[in-house]
C-alpha cells in the first residue's frame, strides 16, 4: 500500500498529526497517516510553481499524450484501485469495479481529447490597423480539495481538466480516504513531470486550510459542504484567488399523476440509495401526486425493503455503509426527529444496519412536509422523503424552494408538462423520466448554495482558464 505524500518528485510521509483510516465496514482501524506540515506545505507549492512554466509551455497535443497514458494506467490496475477504495469507503466492490473505475478513466480520456479541441474566437480587426486575438491561458497552481464519497472519482474530476489546460496542482484528499490518491501519486510520478501534480494530506481545519490560503495558489477547487464552501470563499477574498465550488446537494424528484409509477420505483429504489446517499445528486426529495402518492409510497418501501447491504459475500451488496460512525449517528439522528411528528410515517429502515461498522438500513420516510428538517436539510445517506403535492405550480415551488440548487428530476409522460417544468427548475442539471445519469461530455455542477463552476465538459476546462486579449498594432 502506498502511504506516502507526493511533493515534487519526492515522496515523503507527514510529520504532524496521525489521522486513523477505518474501514467503515467494520469500523476497524487500516493504518495510521499523519498530515503534512506547514512547511511540506509550501514545498508542494512551491513545486507545483516551478513546474508551472514548462508545463503550461507543453502543446495540448503533448499534455494530451500524458493523460491517455494516466487513463491507461488506471485502467490496467483497475481491480487493485477498485480493491483500495471499497477497502477505504467500504463501496461494495462491483459498484467500483464496474461502474466508477469505467467513468474515472474515461474522465482522463476525454480530456485528453478535449483540450486538442478548445477554441477561442477568430482573430479579427475591431479597430482598423490593430488585429485582436483571444487565448485561454492556464491559470497557474491549483489547490484542489476532495471530499470522502468518491474519492478516485472526484481527484479525475479535478486534476483532468486543471491539468489537461496547463495548470499544476496540489490535491488534497479527503483525510478520511486518502488511499486511492496515494497510489494515484505513485502512478503520475512515473508518467508526468516533475511537480506537475503534488498530493498533501490532512484535515481541513489544518492543510485544507493552509492551501486556501497560500499566497501561490492562483485558484482553489474543493467539493464538500456549503460550510466549507463559506471559508474557502472567505479566503479568496484575501488575495482574490478562484473559486470553483461544488458543494452539496437535495435533488427534489417531482412525479406527476401520469408518471411510470413502476419506472419511477425502480430509479429511486437505485438512485436514492446509490453508495448509501452520500451523493450529493442522490433522488432525496420526492414529491408525488396526489392521485399516484398512496401507490408509490407503498411501492417503494417495499422495494426499498430489499435493497442488500451487510453481506457477508460483498459481491451481493448493493449499498454499503456510511463513511463513519460520526455520520452514520448523523444520519440516525435525522430520522429519530423526524420519527417524533406523528405527520411522517417511517415505512421502511429507520434502524442501524449492523452491529459493527458503520451501516444503516435504507430508509424512507412518508406524509413529510416542505417546512420539515427532512426535506430541507441535506442528510447525505440512505433516506428518502415523500412528500404529497395537489397541484403542478405547487410541486414546482417546493422543488425550487430550497438553498441546493444542484441536480432535480420529473417524471412524466407529458413531454410538454416535462419541458415546461425543467424550464422552470432552478438546479444545474434536470433529468426527465430519469435521474443520476451523468456522462463526462455534459457539465456537472449547481447552482445557489450548491456552489458554481463545472466538472466535467468542456466548461470545466473553461473554468480551469483564464481568458485573455492580445492585440497587434500593424
Ligand atoms: P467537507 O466540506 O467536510 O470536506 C470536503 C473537503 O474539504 C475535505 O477534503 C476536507 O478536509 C476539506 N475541508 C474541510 N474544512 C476545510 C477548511 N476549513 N478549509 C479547507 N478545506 C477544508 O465535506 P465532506 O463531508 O468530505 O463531503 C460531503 C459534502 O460534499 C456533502 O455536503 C456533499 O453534498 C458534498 N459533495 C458535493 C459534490 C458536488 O459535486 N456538488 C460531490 C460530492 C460531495
Amino acid at each position: 500500500m502506498d502511504t506516502q505524500m507526493l511533493i515534487g518528485s519526492q515522496f515523503v510521509a507527514g510529520t504532524e498529526t496521525e489521522e486513523k483510516i477505518l474501514n467503515p465496514k467494520t469500523g476497524e482501524t487500516i493504518l495510521d497517516l499523519p498530515e503534512a506540515s506547514l512547511s511540506q506545505i509550501d514545498s508542494a507549492a512551491d513545486a507545483a510553481e516551478k513546474a508551472f512554466d514548462s508545463w503550461a509551455a507543453t502543446t495540448p497535443g503533448q499534455r494530451s499524450a500524458y493523460l491517455l497514458q494516466i487513463a491507461d494506467a488506471i485502467e490496467k490496475d483497475a481491480d487493485a484501485f477498485a480493491a483500495l477504495e471499497a477497502l477505504n469507503c467500504g463501496k461494495p466492490i462491483n459498484a467500483v469495479r464496474n461502474d466508477e473505475i469505467p467513468a474515472i478513466v474515461d474522465c482522463y480520456r476525454f480530456f485528453a481529447g478535449a483540450i486538442r479541441t478548445l477554441h477561442a474566437p477568430v482573430a479579427a480587426e475591431y479597430l482598423p490597423g490593430f488585429t485582436s486575438m483571444v487565448r485561454r491561458d492556464p491559470v497557474g497552481v491549483i489547490g484542489s480539495i476532495a471530499p470522502w464519497n468518491y474519492p478516485l472519482m472526484m481527484m479525475a474530476w479535478k486534476l483532468a481538466p486543471a491539468i489537461a489546460a496547463g495548470n499544476t496542482v496540489v490535491f488534497k484528499p479527503s483525510e478520511q480516504t486518502p488511499l486511492t490518491a496515494l497510489k494515484m501519486a505513485k502512478l503520475m510520478a512515473d508518467i508526468l513531470p516533475e511537480g506537475v501534480v503534488n498530493v498533501v494530506l490532512g484535515r481541513g481545519e489544518s492543510v485544507g486550510n493552509a492551501i486556501i490560503n497560500h499566497p501561490k495558489i492562483s485558484m482553489v477547487s474543493i467539493t464538500g459542504d456549503i460550510a466549507t464552501g463559506k471559508k474557502v470563499l472567505a479566503a479568496a477574498s484575501k488575495t482574490v484567488k478562484r473559486t470553483h465550488l461544488e458543494l452539496g446537494g437535495k435533488a427534489p424528484v417531482i412525479i406527476y399523476d401520469d408518471a411510470d409509477i413502476d419506472a419511477v420505483v425502480s430509479a429511486i429504489r437505485t438512485f436514492g440509495y446509490y453508495n448509501a446517499g452520500q451523493d450529493c445528486t442522490a433522488a432525496c426529495r420526492i414529491y408525488a401526486a396526489d392521485k399516484v402518492y398512496e401507490r408509490f409510497v407503498a411501492d417503494l418501501a417495499s422495494a426499498v425493503s430489499t435493497l442488500k447491504y451487510n453481506q457477508a459475500d460483498d459481491t451481493e451488496n448493493e449499498i454499503g455503509p456510511l463513511i463513519s460512525k460520526r455520520q452514520r449517528d448523523r444520519v440516525e439522528s435525522f430520522v429519530t426527529r423526524a420519527a417524533e411528528h406523528k405527520h411522517m410515517q417511517v415505512v421502511a429502515g429507520g434502524k442501524l444496519g449492523s452491529d459493527k461498522g458503520f451501516f444503516y438500513a435504507p430508509t424512507v420516510i412518508a406524509g413529510a412536509t416542505q417546512d420539515d428538517e427532512i426535506v430541507r436539510r441535506e442528510v447525505f445517506g440512505p433516506v428518502v422523503s415523500v412528500t404529497r403535492f395537489s397541484d403542478v405550480d405547487q410541486a414546482v415551488t417546493w422543488a425550487n424552494d430550497s438553498d441546493y440548487g444542484l441536480a432535480s428530476s420529473v417524471w412524466t409522460k407529458d413531454i410538454s408538462r416535462a419541458m415546461q417544468t425543467a424550464a422552470k427548475l432552478r438546479y444545474g442539471c434536470t433529468w426527465i423520466n430519469t435521474h443520476f445519469m451523468l456522462c463526462n461530455e455534459m457539465p456537472h455542477g449547481g447552482m445557489k448554495q450548491s456552489g458554481y463552476g463545472k466538472d466535467m465538459s468542456v466548461y470545466a476546462l473553461e473554468d480551469y482558464t483564464a481568458v485573455r486579449h492580445v492585440m497587434i498594432a500593424h
